[in-house]
């Protein structure tokens, strides 16, 4: 397993759960295993594809996602094919020859097929290994994405009794999962529910306050790097890709409204880094497999949690860190909960209701982001501080808000309950309104009682009122306030309440970093990207499924030179070594001779087994690092000591910079250069640390440049 796994895929080792599903598979047992996007399911079955003997049937819901995934396999090396509606009846009957005399490894297949007879006569004569029903929650009615054609799948197991069947999904609750596994008809299957965690997502919420140049501000801060952006109407789909459009970046518009022509064009275009931001309403979706998608912006907010995590999922299949944010504002409620009025049955508006009140809690709540997903879906998040979330690296502080929660508790209490937000934050900061005349709640005893202090405090303190359920929004289209028990006993002083201090995020959140993620030349990954593209339109396939970013990135910090070398690059496996490997030593090659001050690490990238937290692991060594250092020793030495490439141990000393320990930065850089430095990232404009090296001819090497950046960023945060 492990030979073929780094020789057709490249990969070092497996991702969580593969190892043990594709042993139970080559054991003939039936598997049933959910695992999040990117979790790496397609190597479940297509890795005991290449192993045994006969053609593993693929059962895949999306003719372009079945595309995709063909070719990335005979990128691999696979022989793969796919029969559905968009083939020739000349090629259909090529690939059923193939079938016929055992030469396909592979065939993705659409469900509808299964409901021909003819079809499944014609299977029954073929030497099949394997069945495999991807995104097998579309069998279920329960699921959010319910298929009818996949009904036709019912009764596999007894057409075919000795062949095992596998389904993989995405998303399940316990109740959807039993229901998969009986329809299809699964027999004692191993069941894996993995962990739904994605280490390497940044989850984010901001207040929504000015959505275009929010999104403008960070897209400058994410040049050229791919994302999504979701919004809820096409409409506002339209407006933003046309605003972006406008200030010079390069986006495509995703929604419904547009023609099946357009979707597909917009679609590849962005899959294969044509263009590199997409705006979308929640259309775009299933069938995105693009691995280097690096943000994932919601500018609304999304109506419930399960559609949030799916979405923010698309982001960083490849591995790499990627940042999930949301754009949060209390003036999209009353939005999502007109669309819920209009829902003709109570029982579904009142679990609408539920969800949505689900989303605002997680988006105002004052706990990890990271922990309130994972328990959403029925999952207890074990660490303590994700540091991967904003609140867990914001550095929170809470504050005793008692006293104006009773303030404001008050005046909802003595006004009968019947007044919503504004008019109950009207009363207390004292506002001289024509309502508040009207209806004499200038004599209520809280008037003005709030008034030396701005609206905006009150509003915040709302919000930690409902995000706490000490109060809730009730009633439709104009939702009053109404206390619940927990908001009564604050009122009458039987108990207390923190909350956010206000000026929350004091220090700019931590650079983001996680396992596997090192500094890397980001001169050569431009280089490569390039070239990536290249190869990928002279193959007519996207780009990540040449090499996916994570592997670019491996090349920028190892440099393999030679075709040895970059066969010890993950992700690298035989075939592709073949086939572009020289492309790719060729660029990098190029690179050192024109930069010939480039240290090259001496090892290879260490292989993690399987299981252990890379955290962990890399954890312990930075504070070896730490520990060597402070005993006085230079870098170089630090990295003969340890073994390690002196790159390695400079990445250290810059996380450990940035986390604002105890680091003599004039051992590292003497105080004129560092002043030379800072001035130059300063006059370029840029935290990039290639043009501060090119801008200084030789004097600055990068690894003092990354240096300075650090103790720069750490200082200013
Ligand atoms: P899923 O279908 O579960 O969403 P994919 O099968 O599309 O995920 O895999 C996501 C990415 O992870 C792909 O780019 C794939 O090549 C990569 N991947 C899968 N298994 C491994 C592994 N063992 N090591 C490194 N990368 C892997
Ligand atoms: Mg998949």
């Amino acid at each position: 397993m492990l030979n073929t796994l780094k020789k057709v895929f490249g990969f070092q080792s497996f991702r969580p759960n593969q190892e043990s599903i594709i042993k139970n598979i080559l054991d003939k047992k039936d598997v049933f295993a959910v695992m999040p996007t990117g979790g790496g399911k397609s190597l479940c079955y297509q890795l005991p594809a290449k192993i045994m003997n006969g053609t593993t049937v693929v059962i895949s819901p999306l003719i372009s996602l079945m595309k995709d995934q063909v070719d990335a396999a005979i990128e691999n090396g696979i022989s793969a094919a796919f029969l559905n509606s968009s083939l020739s009846p000349q090629e259909m009957s090529g690939i059923y020859h193939k079938l016929k005399s055992n030469n396909l490894e592979l065939l993705y297949i659409a469900p509808e097929r299964f409901a021909m007879p003819s079809f499944l006569e014609t299977l029954k004569t073929i030497p099949i290994s394997l069945f495999a029903i991807d995104e097998a929650h579309c069998i279920s009615e329960w699921g959010h994405d319910f298929r009818p054609d996949y009904l036709s799948l019912s009764g596999l197991t007894q057409t075919f009794p000795h062949i095992p069947v596998t389904a993989f999904t995405a998303t399940a609750t316990p109740r959807v999962q039993e229901d998969i596994i009986s329809k299809i008809g699964l027999r004692s299957p191993y069941v894996i529910r993995a962990s739904f965690n994605r280490p390497n997502l940044f989850y984010q919420v901001k207040s929504k306050i000015e959505i275009e140049s929010q999104i403008l501000e960070f897209l400058k801060e994410h040049k050229d790097e791919p994302g999504i952006i979701y919004r809820t109407t096409r409409d506002s789909v339209f407006r933003l890709a046309e605003f972006l459009v406008d200030h010079g970046i390069s986006a495509l518009p995703y929604h419904a409204g547009l023609t099946a022509e357009e979707r597909k064009r917009n679609q590849e275009a962005f899959s294969r880094d044509k263009v590199t931001i997409i705006v979308a309403t929640i259309a775009f979706g299933m069938g995105i497999d693009k691995s280097n998608v690096r943000f994932v912006i919601h500018a609304d907010l999304p109506k419930n949690i399960e559609g949030y995590y799916q979405e923010t999922g698309r982001a960083g299949r490849d591995g790499e860190p990627a940042n999930c944010l949301l754009f949060f504002g209390r003036q999209d409620i009353p939005k999502i909960r007109y669309f819920i009025d209009q829902m003709p049955n109570e029982n579904e508006q009142s679990i609408a209701m539920e969800k949505l009140n689900q989303t605002v809690k997680y988006a105002s709540h004052n706990v990890c982001r990271r922990r309130q997903l994972l328990e959403y879906f029925g999952e207890n998040y074990p660490k303590e501080n994700c540091e991967t979330c904003d609140i867990c690296t914001g550095n929170v502080e809470k504050v005793d808000i008692t006293t104006d929660a009773q303030i404001l508790m008050s005046a909802i209490s003595r006004t009968g309950q019947y007044f919503g937000i504004r008019h109950i934050i009207d009363i207390v900061a004292g506002a001289d309104t024509k309502r508040i005349r009207e209806l004499q709640h200038n004599e209520i005893k809280t008037y003005g009682a709030g008034k030396h202090k701005e609206k905006k405090h009150w509003q915040f303190i709302i919000n930690e009122l409902l995000a706490q359920d000490a109060i809730v929004q009730d009633g439709g289209q104009y939702p009053v306030l109404i206390l619940t028990k927990k908001g009564t006993d604050i009122l009458y002083g039987k108990e207390r309440i923190d909350g956010l201090k206000r000026e929350e995020i004091k220090k700019k959140p931590k650079a983001f970093r996680v396992s596997g993620f090192e500094p890397y030349d980001e001169i050569l990954f431009d280089r490569l990207r390039v070239l990536r593209k290249r190869l990928a339109e002279e193959h007519r396939v996207p780009p990540y499924i040449i090499f996916s970013d994570m592997t670019l990135h491996e090349m920028c910090i190892y440099y393999p030179a030679t075709l040895t070398d970059m066969k010890s690059i993950s992700g690298v496996g035989d075939t592709k070594l073949e086939r572009y490997g020289t492309d790719f030593t060729e660029e990098i090659k190029a690179h050192l001779e024109e930069n010939p001050d480039i240290s090259i690490p001496d090892r290879k990238p260490v292989t993690i087994p399987a299981n252990t937290s890379p955290q962990k692991v890399k954890e312990g060594t930075i504070e070896k690092t730490y520990e060597l250092f402070n005993k006085g020793l230079s870098i170089k030495e630090i990295a003969k000591t340890r073994n390690l490439a002196t790159s390695t141990i400079t990445g250290h000393l810059e996380n450990l910079i940035r986390d604002g320990r105890d680091i003599e930065i004039d051992r590292l850089v003497d105080p004129a250069k560092r002043n030379t430095i800072e001035e130059l990232f300063l006059t370029l404009k840029t935290w990039n640390t290639g043009p501060v090296v090119e801008h200084s001819k030789g004097a600055v090497s990068y690894d003092e440049a990354k240096l300075v950046r650090a103790y720069v960023q750490q200082k200013t945060s």
